[in-house]
């Protein structure tokens, strides 16, 4: 008798790690919409029933601020239930008034801005422990809560998590509550293979949290989740973080640059003016040359 793969009839034990934007310019942007505190007790709500719904699955949360992102709850750190909810909005709070304390000083994209690309690299961090902690580790999945703006200085670190957490095999979630779409989030859930959705009434985000975002990998092969309508593409030039539809790209480190360089500006090589060139002089053997992109 064949055995059977115990796929058929366990459920994927899950390991979301969700990441929170807690950014107060874009929380007082729309507190009469939807108030910090009610997107919580949403947020909580679901964050319980995640962990209902399979015991040994597992919920760390990180909260992304202007200046600064750092871990507030992980479920694999022994509490009782009522001590969790307690547990996470003292640490929440505790890391808002840090953040704020820092918000007058410099930051990589200035006021309005969330470091989202620093918890995606701290999230995928932690999913690599869990990677190497053994072969029987939960299903990993980020989801991101997100509503600031996409800040253009962060385009460079946060496509290098995002292929990052390609070739790891983890999917990222997106749910918008900001008022615009968000090109990286876009690019980041279709890249990976996440679900990207922006709620349109934000009243019922626990509806959309729990009857989307709450499916582990295993059922998503069985459902009909929501596809993005059209994903950005578009691509930050290196030199002045403005998103581009044509530039030039170096052939050696794939560096984006909107103007024609002499020089460039991440990896030294120079580039020749190949078609000024003179047919005498011999071939250049290096292949350092301009390439228009079509992004
Ligand atoms: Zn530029
Ligand atoms: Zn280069």
């Amino acid at each position: 008798m064949t055995p059977v793969s115990s796929k058929l009839y366990t459920d994927d034990v899950s390991l979301l790690v969700v990441l929170i934007d807690t950014n107060p310019f874009f929380w007082n942007s729309v507190k009469s919409n939807l108030p910090f505190s009610k997107f919580i007790s949403h947020v909580l709500a679901f964050l319980n029933s995640i962990l209902l719904v399979n015991q040994q699955n597992q919920v760390v949360v990180l909260a992304t601020g202007h200046n600064s992102c750092d871990y507030v709850f992980d479920s694999s750190v022994a509490q009782s239930q009522n001590q969790r909810a307690e547990h996470l909005l003292q640490k929440l709070e505790e890391f808002v008034d840090k953040d704020e304390s820092l918000c007058r000083e410099e930051s990589v994209d200035g006021q309005g801005f969330s470091l989202l690309s620093g918890s995606l690299s701290m999230a995928l961090c932690y999913i690599q422990r869990v990677f190497r902690s053994g072969p029987l580790h939960p299903h990993p999945r980020i989801l991101c809560l997100h509503g600031s703006p996409d800040g253009p200085g962060q385009y460079v670190a946060i496509m290098n998590s995002i292929f990052s957490a390609q070739r790891s095999m983890v999917p990222i979630d997106a749910c918008v509550i900001g008022t615009q779409h968000s090109a990286f989030l876009q690019q980041a859930s279709y890249i990976t293979g996440g679900v990207y959705l922006k709620p349109q009434l934000l009243d019922g985000l626990f509806q959309y949290l729990s009857t989307v975002f709450a499916t582990d990998l295993h059922s998503r092969a069985f459902l009909q989740l929501p596809k993005p309508a059209g994903v950005d593409f578009r691509a930050s030039c290196f030199c002045h973080k403005n998103t581009i539809d044509m530039g030039y790209i170096c052939s050696v480190c794939l560096s984006i640059f909107c103007k024609h360089q002499k020089k460039c500006s991440t990896c030294g090589s120079v580039f020749g003016q190949a078609q000024a060139q003179d047919s005498s002089t011999p071939p250049n053997p290096n292949p350092k040359r301009k390439t228009p992109m079509d992004a």
